[in-house]
């Protein structure tokens, strides 16, 4: 049976539907460089000590604490020096009493040595050594373990990997890590009338914007996007085209052809197969909505209405959650604050609009940026926020507080 619902899902409960039909991916080791702003998919401990040994903080001479206690510039204390010890390059193991090695900061301190003199407080001679201060004792030694010790919790499950996770695993000798790998996002773009850019127009043709536009929000959001060519509005071609790409796809996401016009290829193609939701959501742009799944592996598909601005904040809305919950993390990403509105905005009722916006944190005022029209890309790539006017809202005069959604900031750096 085809699944289309007349009446309108909130935004609040479409997203809840796709949250629910949504899991992480099975975890895979990838090489540490490769996990970079992915999550972690165990907790890691450490399986040794950090420092490794116990090793010199400087450079200078290991020593018996008790040789050289009573040195000072009046009475130093003069050792022989019985061998080098370099980092990397330790064949002193051991001290005897009464002597004392040169040591390099990184480098084994040898056993019975308990204090390591810098070059500062002493002559740095070569075959005896004045020195004229003390350490105390243990100074300048940093102590095995004293950093990490064997069976610390190192990274805890969930947690995205940045460059100082990364530094510590390496550092502890692993050079791989389990985690959520990147879902794979076949976008399929659909419309007769669509042409790559770079080719020619025809006098009612029109530029394929939003392939690009959702293959980079897919890739800012941490996914792997395979931008599919257009497809033209015949059901053959695009069931021909999505089972092409079937195989290589965690997630499809298709443009276009979901509202109520003549030539709705998706709807058309998907609907008799019943495991695609097509429904009006209550929200402005964005309303013609379908979710569900396809194939033999169940893959995920979201088919977002072709109108740019639609598409781009369905995508923000719905598709980018999904994708970081297949990632192991919060499935929010966007900053959210509210903002004095500079000029006044009307909005249908019953349906949350989203309004682009000019945010001005300096005084935490927000401008509305071109009209609501869904085919306006230009003011779409001015905005640097979605206004958020409630479903209760029909209007709002200049100076009312309002919900901002900041696009150019989020987690993981993503724009
Ligand atoms: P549709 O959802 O297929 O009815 O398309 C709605 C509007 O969006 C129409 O004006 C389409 O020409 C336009 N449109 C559809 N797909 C794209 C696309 N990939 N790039 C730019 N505009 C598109
Ligand atoms: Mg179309």
């Amino acid at each position: 049976m085809p699944d289309i619902s007349p009446d309108p899902v909130s935004v609040d409960q479409h997203l809840a539907r796709i949250l629910a039909a949504t899991t992480p991916l099975r975890p895979v080791d990838h090489p540490i460089m490769d996990a970079l702003g992915l999550a972690a998919a165990a907790s890691v401990s450490s399986t040794v000590d950090l420092p490794p040994f116990d090793n010199s903080a400087m450079d200078g001479y290991a020593v018996r604490h008790a040789d050289v206690v009573t040195a000072t510039a009046e009475h130093p204390v003069h050792l022989p020096v019985v061998g080098e010890i370099g980092a990397g390059n330790a064949q002193l193991r051991v001290l005897p009493p009464g002597t004392a090695a040169k040591i390099m900061t990184g480098a084994p301190v040898p056993e019975g040595a308990d204090a390591v003199v810098p070059y500062e407080w002493t002559d740095r001679g070569a075959v005896q050594v004045r020195l004229d201060q003390s350490p105390s004792l243990g100074q300048h030694i940093r102590r095995a373990g004293g950093d990490v010790t064997r069976g610390d919790l190192l990274i805890e499950e969930g947690t995205v990997l940045g460059p100082r996770h990364l530094g510590l695993l390496a550092s502890v000798g692993r050079a791989a890590v389990s985690v959520r790998p990147r879902p794979r996002v076949v976008i399929v773009s659909t419309g007769s009338e669509l042409r790559d850019p770079g080719t020619p127009l025809g006098h009612d043709s029109i530029y394929d914007g939003n392939s690009y536009l959702l293959a980079a929000s897919a890739r800012r959001a941490g996914a792997i996007a395979y931008r599919v060519g257009i497809v033209p509005d015949e059901p053959k071609a695009f069931l021909d085209a999505l089972h092409d790409q079937l195989g290589r796809a965690d997630v499809v996401v298709t443009s276009g052809g979901v509202s109520m016009g003549d030539y709705d290829v998706v709807k058309e193609a998907l609907a008799p197969l019943g495991s695609v939701w097509f429904g009006p959501v209550a929200m402005q742009p964005g309303k013609p909505q379908g979710f569900g799944a396809v194939g033999d592996d169940a893959v995920p598909i979201f088919t977002l209405p072709g109108n740019p601005v639609s598409s781009y904040i369905s995508f923000e809305l719905f598709v980018k959650p999904a994708l970081r919950v297949m990632m192991g993390m919060e499935p929010a990403t966007r900053p959210q604050t509210s903002a004095r509105l500079t000029h006044a905005v009307t909005s249908p009722a019953g349906k949350r609009q989203f309004l682009r916006g000019d945010y001005d944190p300096t005084d935490r005022s927000v401008s509305p940026v071109g009209g609501p029209g869904s085919h306006l890309v230009g003011d779409l790539a001015a905005a640097n926020a979605l206004i958020v006017v409630p479903e209760d809202t029909t209007s709002a005069p200049a100076g009312t507080q309002v919900g901002v959604v900041l696009l150019d900031t989020g987690a993981g750096g993503e724009f």
